[in-house]
């Protein structure tokens, strides 16, 4: 995999044998989940998925910032949480809760599995402010006014700061902007561990320097060591968290603990709109309820989580991706292509197939030396055999499902084939379909985690519910009154209701 740290590929090799820990920086709950959420909780869904695929047993903590953070970088510190809450008049937990919510709820529709840990910024206070309390202790951290920074100066004198972003500190000395309450810290790169809470601030806590609420960095140094310890094996998150918020976990991580705390950093790309940065002063941040519902005027259609989810994989996690309405339709219409054809080939009954069993000419367990023996009269049974081998490569290639993808999109042609019996079952072996079968179903359904009957289902009831329509307007056309208020009423029932249109059409929806 690759290292954003040592900016090279690693062959990854667990602290624990057999087992893998791994902390995923979490949202801030104070606003609901948008299309930049989408990419990194698939990316390291994936991740997750894969790693237990291969057989490691692996604690997955995803944390959940619900004490307003307040962001360094940009304009005067605040706290996203509190301020939000007064606008909405909502209780802040109560807005938290509404938020976190929804978050979950989009997580599902992507079929992203849950964390093995989901821990929240405010039920580790303690843990937090004790972290705090050895900073000081140490001498790498100050208090001032009641609120403590962390001191970056002193700690780039001891150790290498700045090098998981490429930073350098005396470039940011000189070029980070002189904020409000800057004036507190000895160094403007200095950032907060603890802020002392203003009156109008709900969220606050007692601490042993005042009422206050603790920095953003400090939650995720606090809550990885807690549940994973002093040093774990991977810490992913979206490229945009490199700095300050990882540069700052490791130096508080390390002074704490006397080791560095992560052995891999991965970093997901960024996604862009139509060409542009995703943000609030580009007017472009389209929200995963208007992802899924097409509600938003960048939006042709609604589009489902599956094939945002589709879309997301068929790119590398670490190039950008450019989300548009063209590029989402064709993904649309390949996920479709591709589940049409990984259902019919999953419910194929191979056995009763007449099929020539040849499979001893065939030697799939090294998958190197079928690609040896690639050649341009490769016969199409060791075509599919390398093409379903290379999953394994490419997924073991720094997670590489685009390549994967690419790889079942020059299968879906051969199940095709044989499926419109334009070739004969028996060109490939009874082995070789048993093996597509299973590993089609353990890649598309385990791995990249799609979900078929959300993408097949849809459009399958849509069948039915217009069959069930023509019925019920041959029935009218007949005076069958019985027939057609039974199809109405039973429809209704099962919660589809039928709505006649002023042009004697018929629609229908979902009550
Ligand atoms: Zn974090």
């Amino acid at each position: 995999m690759y290292n954003s740290y040592s900016r090279e590929k690693e062959v990854f090799k667990s602290l624990v044998p057999g087992h893998v820990g791994m902390y995923v920086c979490g949202p801030t709950v104070s606003g609901e989940s948008h299309l930049g959420h989408a990419r990194p909780y698939i990316t390291f869904d994936v991740v997750f998925r894969y790693l237990m695929h291969l057989g490691y047993k692996v604690r997955y903590v995803r944390n959940i910032t619900d004490a307003g953070h307040f962001e360094e970088e940009g304009r005067e510190a605040e706290d996203k949480i509190s301020k939000k809450a007064v606008i909405e008049k909502l209780e802040p937990m109560e807005l938290v809760q509404k938020y976190t919510n929804l978050y979950h709820w989009a997580m599902n529709k992507f079929n992203n599995l849950e964390p093995s840990i989901e821990p929240t910024a405010t039920g580790h206070i303690v843990e937090q402010i004790g972290m705090i309390e050895e900073l000081i202790k140490a001498g790498y951290a100050y208090e001032v006014n009641g609120s403590v920074y962390f001191d970056v100066k002193k700690y780039a004198e001891h150790y290498e700061y700045g090098k998981l972003s490429g930073r350098i500190l005396d470039d940011l000395l000189e070029t980070t902007r002189d904020l409000e309450g800057q004036a507190e810290k000895h160094n403007k790169t200095d950032f907060a561990l603890w802020k002392s809470a203003p009156p109008e601030h709900i969220m606050r806590w007692k601490s042993p320097w005042g009422e206050g609420f603790p920095g953003w960095h400090i939650e995720c140094s606090a809550m990885a060591t807690k549940y994973l310890g002093a040093q774990f094996d991977i810490h992913g998150g979206g490229m945009d968290l490199l700095f300050p918020h990882h540069e700052s976990e490791i130096a508080q991580s390390t002074i704490c603990n006397h080791v560095a705390p992560v052995r891999y950093w991965i970093h997901n790309n960024m996604i862009t709109l139509n060409g542009r940065k995703m943000g609030k002063s580009y007017n472009n941040v389209i929200k995963l309820t208007e992802m899924f519902s097409g509600d938003h005027p960048l939006l042709e259609k609604a589009y489902s989580p599956m094939t945002i989810r589709f879309f997301i994989l068929q790119t590398h996690y670490r190039s950008t991706l450019d989300f548009g309405n063209d590029a989402l339709l064709a993904a649309e219409k390949g996920l479709h292509r591709l589940m049409d054809a990984y259902e019919w080939l999953k419910e194929l009954k191979v056995d009763s197939l007449q099929l020539t069993d040849n499979s001893k000419e065939i030697t799939i367990k090294d998958s190197s030396s079928v690609n040896q023996h690639q050649s341009s009269d490769e016969d199409l049974n060791a075509k599919v055999i390398r093409l379903m081998s290379q999953f394994d490569q490419f997924m073991n290639d720094d997670f590489h499902t685009a390549m994967v993808l690419a790889n079942m999109f020059e299968l879906v042609p051969v199940i095709n084939s044989i499926k419109d019996k334009k070739i004969p079952a028996d060109t490939l072996s009874k082995e070789t379909l048993l093996l597509l079968q299973s590993k089609m179903k353990t890649y598309i359904e385990d791995i990249l985690g799609l979900r078929t009957e959300e993408v097949l289902g849809g459009d399958k009831l849509k069948g039915v519910v217009t069959v069930l329509i023509e019925l019920r307007k041959e029935a009218r056309a007949k005076k069958d009154w019985a027939t057609s208020d039974k199809i109405r009423n039973q429809l209704l029932e099962i919660g589809i209701q039928l709505k006649d249109e002023k042009d004697g059409g018929m629609s229908w929806g979902l009550t």
